[in-house]
């Protein structure tokens, strides 16, 4: 299965990512990720990229589409599928998405996008704690991990994204409203387009993620081609 998830900031499209990974044995794919590991590195191109992501801003369209397709066609697994979360970004990388997917002969199954509100974002996202070693996610509220500040899978130290701060948060909001929010009419237009109420807790938006697969016939295809 190849899907892409679209929606705002913490929709919790890395979560879902996380569970549908798991459910397809396939690959789940973060331009975040990417552009963080890009950052650690603390190279000039990761210096610049810091720049633009703390400010909430997007990094170009040729730098991240470049990084995508290089992390896509590296990946071993990739014929089983990918969950790309946080990609494409604007209409011109989800038209590159489709060249790159096109060339390789895999063209996307769906576009699940994932609708929530601005109260619910920022709830979460100025709550969100990330652990630094393996990346998994945490909150000061709804999800305390066992021990304080520090990660319950790995013990790695828990640590507040540059990029989560109310203000930054705003402005992200800002840029997913005008530069990526056109990208569902893209997917729309190609009868490709699934939509869930993301505002609900990570369970119930995957139980109905679940209910919608049971529905569709593509998947249940490759579901009874693997058994
Ligand atoms: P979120 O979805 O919560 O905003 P991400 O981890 O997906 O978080 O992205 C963090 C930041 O990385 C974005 O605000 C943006 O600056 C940059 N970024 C991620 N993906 C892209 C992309 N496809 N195009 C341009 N910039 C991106």
């Amino acid at each position: 299965m190849r899907i892409v998830l679209l929606g705002p900031p913490g929709a919790g499209k890395g979560s879902l990512a996380a569970v549908i990974k798991e459910m397809m044995d396939i690959i789940h794919i973060s331009s975040g990720d990417i552009l963080r590991e890009e950052m650690k590195k603390g190279s000039k191109l990761g210096l610049e990229i810091k720049g633009l992501v703390e400010k909430g801003a997007l990094v170009s369209d040729e730098l991240i589409t470049k990084l995508v397709e290089q992390k896509v066609s590296e990946d071993p697994k990739l014929s089983k599928g990918f969950a790309l979360d946080g990609f494409p970004r604007t209409t011109h990388q989800a038209q590159e998405l489709d060249h790159i997917l096109a060339k390789l002969g895999k063209p996307l199954d769906f576009a699940l996008c994932m609708d929530a509100s601005l109260k619910v974002i920022l709830t979460r996202l100025t709550g969100r704690r990330v652990c630094r070693n393996c990346g998994a996610l945490f909150h000061i509220k709804t999800k305390q991990p066992k021990k304080p500040n520090l990660c319950d899978l790995c013990g790695g130290e828990l640590y507040q994204r540059g990029d989560d701060n109310e203000d930054t948060i705003r402005k992200r909001m800002q840029v997913y409203e005008i530069s990526t929010k056109p990208i569902i009419d893209y997917y729309a237009a190609q009868g490709k387009l699934k939509r869930i109420n993301a505002d609900r807790e990570t369970e119930q938006v995957r139980s109905d993620l679940i209910k919608m697969l049971n529905e569709d016939k593509s998947y249940q295809n490759q579901k009874s081609s693997r058994n």
